[in-house]
């Protein structure tokens, strides 16, 4: 399956959707192994759960804009110590 290795890029593009919930089974089997092994993009999750969760009922697409923009800014200023 290509949603095996999900990288991190892509994680951070299907995660509103997973907590939308309209993610197939395969996929948030591949992006829950992805995060169980990648504590950058827990964090994001948890970033934008806290977005989603503070902005109230907005519907996604409100959102996504702006709030989406400086959560991916924060994303990659994020940097793992593994690779150099
Ligand atoms: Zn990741």
């Amino acid at each position: 399956m290509t949603t095996e290795h999900l990288s991190c890029q892509v994680v951070v593009e299907l995660l509103t959707d997973y907590l939308d919930g309209a993610l197939d089974a395969d996929t948030v089997a591949a992006l829950e192994a992805h995060l169980a092994t990648c504590p950058a993009c827990v964090l994001y999750l948890e970033q934008l759960r806290t977005v989603i969760e503070s902005a109230g009922r907005l519907p996604p697409d409100t959102l996504s804009e702006a709030a989406l923009a400086e959560l991916e800014a924060a994303f990659r200023g994020y940097r793992p110590p593994a690779t150099q």
